[in-house]
């Protein structure tokens, strides 16, 4: 068998925990789909893209010889047209549990030595959230419970990754979502997952209610009405037993709010991100049977979220500025500062922090990343530059 320095893992005993072929396993290790995770383990390895029947972002431990699976958070699919979609999914149960999709970034928490630690999606350990989150949740949990995954969204305007105000937060705090267990990956039910959550103390999303098949889609879309007022993101459909997959819907505000912040770095979003936003509002226009006035005021919030960001940005490089996103962020240990820059570099990120400012017994720090490739292109453009 081959041997890879940089990684200790005990092929053979991982591949017979895994179910696979050791061959396999060398084979990812090899096209880097299974790689170390940074930081100060060693032993937590990190499975990049999809590993064959796992969750994307699913991470591996290696407790000396003994593994664990901290599975990737599944996808959840959209409904384009709520009433169809509702339907089609779930026509097999009678009701359906709805609760608040909150926007911010999806985090899973387990015990590891005695210290909580925050993995992102994609099954990065991210010192940040990992500080944080000690401060949110009860260890006790995890003692008691040490079969179980904890996934939530960090939500609020103080992190690197989505800032948002209208939760009315004001640095940041964790809303358990969804808990499963390690081993099959199956989830528990809404219920019992929310008698669990409140047991302990913990922060959740909203749930509105369980709500019959029947009554659901016009109830959903009342919901979204007033979510959309208040510029929060939208919805998550689930099988109260968690069998079925859930499925998530949102407002057009948020569609919007999504687009404006998108189009101020034209060139970095991906087209997918930006079309698909697009394609919502159509049905969801469609759906809701618009007036003529309603789908003129639609018409002018889709454009305006396109087209102001990009004009303002033409604007700022014009004027001899760089546009760039700034936010800020806020520790207890001045030690993550460091070790959060470097994790943001690594993951590709061009960042500037400005020195920690102290406050009360903590340090807030302001970051700004440059977003290289819109601030050149719209350079380019100004200098007379043909568009390709
Ligand atoms: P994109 O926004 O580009 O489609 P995404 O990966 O952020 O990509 P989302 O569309 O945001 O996917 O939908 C899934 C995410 O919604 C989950 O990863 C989770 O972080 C978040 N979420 C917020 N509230 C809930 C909730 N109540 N139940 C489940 N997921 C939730
Ligand atoms: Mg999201």
């Amino acid at each position: 068998m081959k041997y890879y320095p940089e990684i200790k893992l005990d092929i053979e005993k991982a591949a017979e925990f895994l179910e696979l072929p050791p061959s396999r396993i060398a084979e990812l290790i090899e096209k880097r789909k299974l790689q170390h995770n940074w930081d100060d383990f060693d032993n937590i390895y990190r499975f990049e893209g999809h590993a064959p029947h796992l969750e994307d972002g699913t991470v591996l431990i290696d407790h000396h010889g003994s593994f664990e699976l901290i599975r990737g958070f599944p996808k959840i699919k959209r409904a384009m047209l709520l009433g169809p979609a509702l339907k089609k999914s779930f026509s097999e149960i009678g009701s359906v549990a709805v609760e608040e999709k909150m926007n911010g970034y999806n985090v899973r928490v387990i015990d590891y030595n005695r210290k909580l630690i925050a993995f992102t999606r994609s099954g990065h350990i991210c010192p940040y959230s990992t500080e944080r989150v000690q401060n949110f949740l009860e260890r006790d949990f995890f003692k008691e419970h040490a079969d179980i995954i904890v996934y939530g969204e960090m939500a609020g305007p103080e992190n690197p990754y989505v800032q948002k105000y209208v939760y009315d937060i004001e640095s940041l705090d964790f809303f358990v979502f969804d808990m499963r267990y390690k081993t099959t990956g199956e989830a528990l039910s809404v219920n019992r997952r929310r008698e669990l959550a409140e047991q302990y103390g913990f922060n959740q999303v909203r749930l509105f209610g369980e709500l019959g098949i029947g009554e659901a889609p016009e109830k959903i879309t009342e919901i979204i009405r007033e979510l959309g007022k208040k510029g929060h993101e939208g919805v998550v459909i689930k099988d109260p037993e968690m069998v079925l997959q859930p499925i998530k819907y949102t407002c057009s505000e948020s569609n919007c709010a999504d687009l404006n912040q998108a189009f101020r770095f034209y060139n970095e979003t991906g087209r997918d991100y930006l079309f698909s936003r697009v394609v919502r509002e159509g049905f969801q226009s469609y759906e809701w049977a618009e007036s003529e006035d309603e789908f003129q005021k639609r018409c002018q919030r889709l454009g305006e979220s396109i087209l102001r960001p990009m004009k303002e940005t033409i604007k700022t490089v014009q004027n001899g500025e760089r546009i760039s996103d700034s936010f800020q962020i806020r520790v207890r240990d001045k030690k993550v500062i460091y070790k959060f820059k470097s994790y943001l570099e690594r993951l590709g990120l061009y960042v500037m922090f400005e020195m920690p400012e102290r406050q009360g017994n903590e340090y807030v720090i302001k970051i700004r990343k440059i977003n290289k490739s819109t601030n050149d292109k719209t350079l380019a453009m100004l200098e007379g530059q043909l568009w390709s």
